[in-house]
């Protein structure tokens, strides 16, 4: 069955230039096979030529578009079921200049990479078009590309102890480019789903899914938050160490000037009174 596109579609772009067939299209944007242009499929959002789409049989062995997908709406349809056999001789007729060979990549034979049964999603439109569906297959799950899941920690940041690791927007996020496995990094704050990033190694695209987003920033949140606790926490104590430091002082100052008013009153000096006289007398 060749891949569809859903409602969902958010229009990022993403998945267009992941298509070895060249299968998907903008909305409202004619397509094109052997020359011959016909009328967009869809208007307001991304949509698969099924006549183009091979489900990636012969490139690689998953749903190239749905394991880039942000929002997982590239999904199998299920009014359009076909065969691997089918496929990979769609693959050859797009593809006259290659030599795809019967073992080329297949989703059909990864573990588990068997086709999903036909009644799993609601129906799609009857012109045959991509038409969107109410609910996602239950199987088989596009599987996004192992390389490409990001370790979410931030790098970069200082340690100082109180310093700029309290501060998430300056943080980043390691991923793995999918296409060269090359490492580079993301600000979190730009860490979105349907955002495009692009590898500076290779230039291959890397566009978070809503569910790596979430990852994403829940890990950050949950760090964030238990590093603000912490440091709450300890500064807390030291105001009231503070506060405890200065109210000692304080009490300390106080008993000090009592002590020496005492002493101001309690010393005798030496020798008897002794009244000035003469023109002394005048200036006292
Ligand atoms: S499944 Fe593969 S061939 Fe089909 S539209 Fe998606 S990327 Fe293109
Ligand atoms: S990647 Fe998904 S959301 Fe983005 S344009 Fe393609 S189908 Fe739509």
């Amino acid at each position: 069955m060749s891949t569809t596109i859903t409602s969902e579609c958010i229009n990022c772009g993403a998945c267009e230039p992941e298509c070895p067939n060249t299968a998907i299209y903008a909305g409202g944007v004619e397509w094109e096979l052997n020359g011959t242009i016909s009328p967009a499929i869809a208007q307001d959002i991304f949509y698969i030529v099924p006549a183009k789409c091979t489900e990636c049989v012969g490139f690689h062995d998953h749903e190239a578009c749905a394991a880039v997908c942000p929002v997982d709406c590239c999904v199998p349809d299920p009014a359009n079921p076909e065969t691997e056999a089918v496929l990979l001789a769609r693959a050859r007729e797009l593809h006259p200049e290659l030599s795809l060979a019967d073992d080329a990549p297949s989703r059909f034979r990864k573990v588990g990479g068997e086709a999903a049964p036909a009644a799993a999603v609601a129906p799609a439109q009857a012109n045959g078009a991509a038409a969107p569906v109410a609910a996602k297959p239950a199987a088989p799950a596009p599987a996004p590309k192992p390389a490409a899941a990001p370790t979410a920690s931030p790098v970069g940041a200082s340690t100082d102890g109180l310093g700029s690791e309290f501060d998430p927007v300056g943080w980043e996020v390691p991923v793995v480019c999918k296409d060269c496995s090359e490492t580079f990094s993301i600000p979190y704050r730009h860490f979105q789903a349907g955002v495009v990033f692009y590898c500076p190694s290779c230039s291959g695209s890397y566009v978070p899914k809503s569910t790596m987003a979430r990852e994403v920033r829940e890990t950050f949140e949950r760090f964030y938050a238990q590093r603000r606790a912490a440091r709450d926490s300890i500064e807390r104590r030291h105001q009231r160490e503070r506060e405890a430091f200065a109210a000692k002082q304080a009490a300390e100052m106080e008993a000090f000037n009592k002590r020496v008013a005492e002493l101001g009153r309690e010393m005798k000096p030496a020798g008897k009174l002794v009244r000035p006289k003469g023109i002394a007398a005048m200036f006292t």
